[in-house]
């Protein structure tokens, strides 16, 4: 999907250098799940921009296993937070910015990503102004809050000549791989029976229930991984029509801008269907495809750890899981800006599920069936 960019002069002396090691270049995307191969030289520096819960949780001790990258650089509205981030991390006050003056990461050469991870709503103003400083960028999910955000932070992107992907950490889970093994294979026959779900219940001062910064509600949030996992289990197809319907508030004071749950339905050209909720107020968290030869069933489906994967004819599948997902998924887009490989998470396939999830919120809306 992603054209792929020429490297910069500087990534090529990196390539240079990094010798034997760059042969997993070749890796199709595919292999991505694989665990990469070591790499010597200097890894690529990343600076985290929002340093909140899953930065904190989960990306900042990611960095610490990654072989191709490193934590290099902070970005943060609260300068003592970043502090002490520098104090834990080792990183040099140098390296460290506010929202303010972060365009001056420009000429920091020990910067090459920056990951923004600050509610959807922002992504475009920070990935806009890392790509115009040269840098290239990871966007987490949702990509954005309109597909007109999605395409002015591609079109960044491309002009500035850096890469771009989205942090769709399953992509690089061994489960999820497989769904896509699956998919392509056809053991089971097209995966054209579909359901899942995805849910959590929302504590009630966060962000994601103020449309503003976060778009919609769970559809948004969660909805998104739902989404993902049907068109893996098509083969990477988009769907060709949605359908929705919002399920009746229980704590309509809570929810007041953003949808509680969501029920939709994905139709794809081959045949394939897809039905399931998500939601801000209850449990939910499964997902499964058949065939007319068999099925996969995934339990904690979508978490960043203890997938729970069985088929119709292998039981319980057993794959060795990385500690974190996202090692993985920034491990492999540093190999992406070393070699010129594509990404398999490119801002485009970003832009593919918010343009799908803008057709469910009409849908819900309307009460019609949506042709994308
Ligand atoms: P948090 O609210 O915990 O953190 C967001 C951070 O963004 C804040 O701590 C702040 O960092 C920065 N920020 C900048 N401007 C604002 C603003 N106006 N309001 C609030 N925060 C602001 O959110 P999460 O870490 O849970 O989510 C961040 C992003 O990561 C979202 O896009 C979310 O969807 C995604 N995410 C992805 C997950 C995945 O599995 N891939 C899991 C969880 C989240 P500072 O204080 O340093 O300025």
């Amino acid at each position: 999907m992603t054209t792929p960019h020429p490297l910069s002069r500087r990534d090529f002396v990196r390539l240079m250098s990094a010798g034997a090691a760059v042969a997993a270049a070749g890796m199709p995307a595919d292999a991505s799940a694989e665990a990469p191969a070591a790499r010597p030289g200097r890894p690529l520096g990343v600076a985290l921009l929002g340093l909140g819960n899953y930065a904190e949780t989960e990306l900042a001790p990611s960095l610490q296993e990654t072989r191709f990258c490193r934590l290099a650089g902070l970005v943060s509205g609260h300068p003592e937070k970043a502090a002490r981030w520098a104090r834990q991390y080792g990183v040099p006050a140098k390296n460290i910015y506010n929202y303010e003056n972060f365009d001056r990461i420009a000429r920091n050469p020990d910067i090459d990503i920056v990951y923004v991870v600050t509610p959807p709503a922002l992504h475009r103003e920070y990935v806009v102004r890392a790509a115009k400083a040269g840098k290239h960028v990871i966007s987490e999910k949702p990509l954005a809050t309109s597909v007109a955000d999605c395409d002015a932070m591609i079109a960044a992107c491309r002009d500035a000549g850096v890469r771009f992907s989205v942090g769709y950490r399953l992509f690089f889970d061994p489960y999820h791989a497989e769904l896509r093994r699956l998919a392509k294979d056809g053991d089971y026959g097209p995966l054209n029976r579909m359901s899942g779900k995805f849910c959590f219940v929302a504590p009630g001062w966060i962000w994601r229930i103020d449309k503003r910064l976060a778009g919609g509600g769970p559809m948004m949030d969660l909805g998104i991984y739902l989404i993902q996992a049907s068109c893996m289990a098509q083969n990477g197809a988009t769907p060709v029509a949605v359908t929705a319907r919002e399920l009746p508030k229980k704590n309509p004071k809570l929810f007041t801008e953003v949808e509680e749950t969501m029920w939709f339905g994905l139709e794809f050209a081959g045949g394939g269907r897809f039905e399931g909720l998500t939601s801000f107020n209850r449990g939910g968290n499964d997902y499964e495809a058949a065939g007319p030869g068999g099925w996969i069933k995934f339990q904690s489906a979508f978490s960043y750890r203890g997938i729970a994967c069985e088929t119709s004819d292998r039981g319980a599948l057993r794959f060795p899981t990385p500690v974190h997902q996202q090692a993985r998924q920034m491990d492999d887009f540093a190999q992406c800006v070393l070699t010129g490989r594509a990404t398999p998470v490119p801002g485009e396939m970003g832009r593919r599920d918010i343009r799908i999830i803008s057709a469910i919120y009409e849908a819900a809306r309307t009460g019609q069936r949506v042709p994308l």
